[in-house]
């Protein structure tokens, strides 16, 4: 692809830019496939990952899972050889296994730390191989509401998020002086397969505690992610896309 964007700057002044070589987690669906869509609206060249099954049209995609270390080396290296050195990383993979802490087998806790918190992890750990190298890069985590809100049974899964929090803010102090930055978005409820899996009462029950009175749209999600990636001062910052959900944590 050899089109840029048009970026507006804070004077005003329109510049283009050169199309950033995008890779979103779990960009098969949900949140990630959202987040996909507006890069490449933006003009950036977007690779996504997925497990099973096809990738979604549109998209340069790469089987890997997160919690095989092998797989995600094969799938960079696709990346690599298709639209470059990744720029901007969306660790967005997640999953869940709810249950009340005192029935909650090990299993299920190791299962999501595994995905969500080691996967993030081993996905930058392989990303910052190419920022370090072009001194540049856009690492985004993608964390939810509860890992600093809380929610009963959702002991591992806040944990896991509120886990990346730590994870960005370390990198941030790392490698902020080689033009990496990385940030944290905490959506609260949106709109996908993980929440429609909720019981309706359960469902009320959450929009009645959000001042937006309504669950969230991805593209809510897939907005911040662009802002984050554009933004070259923020850094280990956690950005709520939440409807008022959290505020204040
Ligand atoms: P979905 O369940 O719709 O999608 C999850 C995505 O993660 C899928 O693409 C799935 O791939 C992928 N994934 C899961 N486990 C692995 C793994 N081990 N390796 C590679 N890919 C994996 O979830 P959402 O779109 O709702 O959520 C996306 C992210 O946003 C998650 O991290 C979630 O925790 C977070 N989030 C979501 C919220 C919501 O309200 N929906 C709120 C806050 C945070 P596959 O299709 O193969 O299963």
């Amino acid at each position: 692809m050899t089109s840029t964007s048009d970026r507006t700057d804070t004077t005003g002044a329109t510049a283009a830019r050169a199309p950033r070589s995008v890779l979103v987690t779990g960009g098969n669906r949900g949140i990630g496939l959202s987040v996909a869509r507006a890069f490449a609206a933006a003009g950036d060249r977007v690779a996504v990952t997925y497990r099973s099954g096809e990738p979604p049209a549109g998209f340069f995609g790469v089987r890997a899972d997160v919690t095989d270390p092998a797989s995600l080396d094969a799938a960079f290296a696709a990346v690599e050889a298709e639209q470059g050195a990744v720029e901007v990383l969306v660790a967005n993979a997640g999953t869940n296994r709810d249950q009340l802490l005192m029935r909650m087998s090990d299993e299920e806790f190791d299962t999501v730390l595994d995905a969500n918190l080691a996967g993030a992890w081993r996905v930058a750990r392989r990303a910052v191989r190419g920022m370090v190298r072009a001194k540049r890069g856009r690492i985004i985590f993608m964390s939810s509401v509860v890992g600093m809100y809380g929610s009963p049974g959702q002991t591992n899964y806040a944990a896991s998020k509120s886990g990346m929090v730590g994870l960005a803010r370390s990198i941030a102090r790392e490698l902020g002086s080689r033009g990496i930055t990385a940030n944290v978005i905490a959506p609260g409820f949106i709109d996908t397969d993980m929440t429609r899996e909720l019981p309706e009462a359960t469902q009320a029950q959450y929009k009645g505690q959000i001042p937006a009175g309504r669950f969230g749209d991805a593209a809510d999600v897939a907005q911040a992610a662009l802002f984050l990636a554009d933004a070259g001062y923020v850094n280990g910052a956690v950005l709520p896309v939440d409807g008022g959900l959290g505020m204040g944590h």
